[in-house]
């Protein structure tokens, strides 16, 4: 993966404007957060609709990064020491270089590519090929037009198999995916749902997928999903499908489901075979299926996959954040260990800032045919991302302590796991991030049991990279120049405040919004450092207000008089506030007629600085009060005049909140407030939004009983059996914020596929659900309350009331779990 500069000159077809001629390339870019190898790492300048890499340009110079791809709007005269290939668009240039990288090698390329399971197949055919191949594969779910390059780019001599997924969101895209995978088998997985988000048919979704196919010669997929587009394909091109019917080369004849296993029979290619498979779910029996036929086609025999096939392990792909004993957080990335996915997750540790120090526990790396180098690689990796303390498990690293111990302020060296585990002490982990990378052989699980604190089994599981998604969904809608100002007040409406305030520093928005100045100064004890307004201010919070660097929403002459007294006494200028106004909503901020004496407080004020001045709309979801909402605009208009003319000079104006982002483009001002819809929350006239869900709330059943005709279920015998009931207690009730609203039927949680509702009323810490009609049920089963089988509004609707209520009362005994996909 070392490729000189001139020659990747060449391979872009770029305009070359070398300082140092002799530069080896190593690394590949993207992302201006994510560099850890400064010195051979290739920065490309992407431009999105929303930020422009070009920006950051300067920055990295300042980090050492000398090299960079950059398109004919950059002028690069400032930086003499840094070299430039000048190209007409830099993510074709990515694109371009990784396509070429690609051709380098000759040995096999899986392309996966349908709506649902591309990654767990990949995953899955990873552990089911890994001990005949040394595979290459996407990490995660890297699957775009910028995350298949670098993968891509990831392939080396040392590899004779690659797996990559390919994604899409928009017509026109496959190919350039195509390009640069070059699958030599191709894999269409589940076609999905008819909702086609950026297609204007299913049909034209399937067609454009397929297209990732064009050169394959050989392609795998379910009939159903690849009969209706047999007229894409060559008759040169080999299509194996599985199905029912007899027509297919792998012809399921029998899928018999036990309470733990399947057993599927199947012909394939003339051949009966009959397959066991650890799971019973109809996504999971589908991925295996195409997971076998390839592994068969690779020449895997029947039987070593059979033994394979009984050792898969469900696919969690996604890094785990929770909150561990004495104030740590524990990062478990311990599913897999690739140094590609180190990468990520050492990335993910780089932006915890609630804690200073950062610990990594690394099991020895899975074998490579270069040992040395590839250890050599992951300490230069982890040195570049500051590590206080490093604990290693295994026996490959202890050959490394000298160097270690160089390299780390605290080093400690285990030979296994269970070593570890027999001499743990609490007491040694306190106020760090903690990242756990193992190879699944090390059962690092067991660590995590040990740094989790214990608490009852009730989480609310918060998805970070939904809330990334949201969030990007929200700035499409926005014009150029405009600001985002996230609020996350009611700890962040429930999601818990410092780490979302974290990604979304990590993710650039402008401002932050709080209601109380202790929430403020959470977030900056926790390494906030973006601006943060204040909204419900009084007297006792203006020391905290100024010693955090907190902006105050000024709401009223009072609060405006002392607050103005306070800067004076404390001999503080241009101190940045916010002036509220209310028009119309009538609950706080200046009112119209208040304008001629605002003007004259602020008139030559050199204590404060307006920084905005800001309103808030009462109804901007509901399309009956449109003409009120216009109203509030119109008024809000006239007196930013007024107070623009009196200061002499521009502040940032805004009115939107969630819902106006989408309904009302013409209200964005220079800047907007998302709340709830960051959560994945739509208000009810904004759906054609593609807003992904962020919070699941999950608890587990207790005990499950049967119970006969006519007895009585709970506090005052309110649930009655009408027939021979199984009945399952869950561990949930109202002090959680299961609301005892949701009692005697009212409410229902979605348990094995289906909903299943509460019988009696709701106790303090307990629920007794209704299960008789849910099939396979056990204790232990986990119970969805709302997430996305049961969406929260619905909840919301059952207890006569709205997302919001539901959300920020969720109680803080509730454990919070980050994941990241
Ligand atoms: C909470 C709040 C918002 C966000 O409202 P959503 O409906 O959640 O988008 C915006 N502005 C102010 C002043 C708020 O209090």
């Amino acid at each position: 993966m070392q490729y000189d500069i001139q020659h990747i000159s060449e391979i872009t077809k770029a305009t070359a404007l070398l300082h140092n001629k002799n530069t080896v390339i190593e690394h590949l870019a993207t992302d201006s957060r994510r560099i850890a190898f400064p010195a051979t790492t290739l920065f490309f300048a992407l431009v999105t609709e929303r930020r422009d890499g070009h920006a950051y340009i300067a920055e990295l110079c300042e980090r050492g990064i000398s090299n960079f791809i950059v398109d004919h709007s950059f002028d690069n005269t400032p930086f003499t020491e840094a070299n430039f290939l000048v190209v007409k668009n830099t993510l074709l240039a990515l694109q371009t270089l990784a396509a070429y990288h690609r051709q380098q090698f000759a040995y096999q390329v899986i392309g996966i590519t349908g709506s649902n399971g591309k990654t767990i197949v990949k995953e899955w055919l990873y552990q089911l090929l890994s001990p005949d191949y040394t595979i290459i594969r996407s990490p995660r779910s890297y699957n775009s037009q910028i995350g298949v390059p670098l993968s891509v780019w990831q392939m080396s001599a040392e590899n004779n198999l690659a797996i990559f997924e390919a994604g899409i969101s928009k017509p026109g895209e496959m190919e350039a995916l195509a390009n640069i995978i070059q699958p030599t088998i191709g894999l269409l997985t589940n076609i999905g749902e008819p909702h086609s988000d950026g297609f204007a048919s299913p049909q034209q979704k399937l067609e454009e997928k397929l297209l990732l196919f064009t050169n394959t010669p050989i392609i795998f997929g379910r009939e159903t999903d690849m009969h209706s587009c047999s007229h894409q394909f060559k008759t040169s091109q080999q299509i194996i499908t599985w199905g029912n019917a007899a027509g297919n080369a792998c012809v399921i004849q029998a899928i018999e489901k036990a309470q733990l296993t399947t057993i599927i029979n199947l012909v394939y290619h003339g051949h009966h075979h009959q397959i066991n498979i650890p799971f019973t779910d109809d996504a999971s029996i589908e991925n295996i299926i195409h997971c076998w036929c390839i592994s068969t086609q690779l020449g895997v025999a029947a039987s070593t996959l059979q033994t394979r096939i009984n050792q898969l392990q469900p696919v969690d792909m996604r890094l785990q954040l929770v909150h561990a004993i004495n104030n740590c957080t524990v990062i478990n990335d311990s599913y897999s260990f690739d140094i590609t996915s180190l990468s990520v997750a050492l990335d993910f540790l780089a932006q915890q800032q609630q804690q200073t120090n950062r610990t990594v526990i690394i099991s020895d790396i899975p074998a490579t045919s270069s040992e040395r180098d590839a250890y050599l690689q992951v300490i230069e990796m982890l040195k570049a991302r500051n590590i206080h303390t490093l604990i290693t498990i295994g026996e490959h690293w202890m050959a490394f302590e000298s160097l270690l111990q160089q390299s780390f302020p605290l080093l400690q060296q285990y030979i296994s796991t269970d070593a570890f585990i027999s001499q743990f002490n609490a007491s040694h982990f306190k106020n760090e991030a903690i990242l756990l990378k193992g190879g699944r052989v090390f059962g690092f699980e067991k660590i995590v049991l040990l740094l989790e604190k214990k608490v009852h089994q009730t989480l609310m599981e918060i998805n970070l990279t939904a809330i990334a998604h949201n969030l990007k969904e929200y700035r499409s809608q926005l014009a150029r120049h405009v600001k985002m100002m996230v609020m996350v007040k009611a700890f962040a409406y429930g999601s818990g405040s410092a780490e979302i305030a974290g990604l979304l520093q990590f993710h650039k928005v402008d401002y932050l919004g709080v209601a109380y100045a202790d929430e403020g100064v959470e977030l900056r004890k926790a390494g906030i450092h973006l601006p943060i307004m204040v909204m419900n201010v009084d007297e006792a919070a203006f020391s905290a207000i100024t010693e955090y660097n907190l902006e105050p929403e000024l709401f009223s002459f009072p609060i405006f008089n002392a607050f103005l007294q306070f800067l004076q006494q404390q001999g503080v200028t241009k101190y940045p506030v916010h002036i509220k106004l209310d028009t119309g909503m009538h609950r706080l901020g200046f009112e119209a007629a208040d304008i001629p004496q605002l003007q004259h407080l602020l008139a030559h004020n050199q204590y404060m600085i307006v920084q905005s001045v800001f309103s808030h709309l009462a109804a901007s979801e509901d399309p009956n009060e449109d003409a009120f909402t216009q109203f509030q605009a119109a008024q809000f208009d006239e007196s930013c005049k007024a107070l623009e003319a009196t200061l002499g000079y521009s502040f940032i104006q805004h009115i939107s909140n969630s819902a106006a982002i989408f309904r009302n483009h013409q209200l964005q001002y220079n800047m907007v407030r998302l709340g709830i819809g960051l959560y994945g929350v739509e208000s009810a006239n904004t759906n054609q939004v593609a807003l992904q869900t962020v919070t699941t709330l999950k608890t587990t059943i207790a005990q499950l009983r049967q119970v006969p005709t006519g007895e009585t279920i709970g506090y005052n015998r309110r649930g009655k059996t009408t027939r021979p009931s199984t009945i399952a207690t869950i561990r949930i009730g109202y002090a959680d914020g299961f609301s005892r609203r949701l009692g005697n039927g009212v409410g229902k949680v979605y348990i094995n596929g289906q909903l299943a509702p509460v019988i009696g009323s709701v106790c303090m810490d307990m629920t007794m659900i209704d299960v008789t009609d849910v099939p396979q049920i056990q204790e232990g089963d986990t119970v969805e309350i709302f997430g996305k089988h049961l969406p929260v509004q619905q909840i919301a609707s059952w207890c006569q009331t709205i997302p919001y209520e539901i959300l920020t009362t969720i109680s803080q005994r509730v454990k919070r779990v980050y994941v990241e996909e």
